[in-house]
């Protein structure tokens, strides 16, 4: 499962926020939506390796959303 980081636009907040298909993260501080993503974190020391390339961002889809965004869909 992806964990995202995060920054709040509005406070400047830093926090990680596991973040499902669908979902809008919103800051535990003031509640709110405009957020930067940093990066994404998988939980790989957990769930063991992944095959294929390393997650990271996203350098085929270019989607506007940020890195990651490709493999929400
Ligand atoms: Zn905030």
């Amino acid at each position: 499962m992806p964990v995202f980081e995060y920054v709040c636009k509005s406070c400047s907040r830093q926090f990680e926020q596991l973040v499902r298909h669908g979902d809008h993260p919103a800051c535990p501080d003031c509640g709110g939506e405009e957020l930067e993503k940093l990066f994404s974190v998988f939980a790989a020391a957990v769930g063991g390796s992944r095959s294929g390339p390393a997650p990271g961002p996203c350098g085929t889809c270019g989607d506007p959303r940020g890195p990651g965004a490709c493999s929400m869909n």
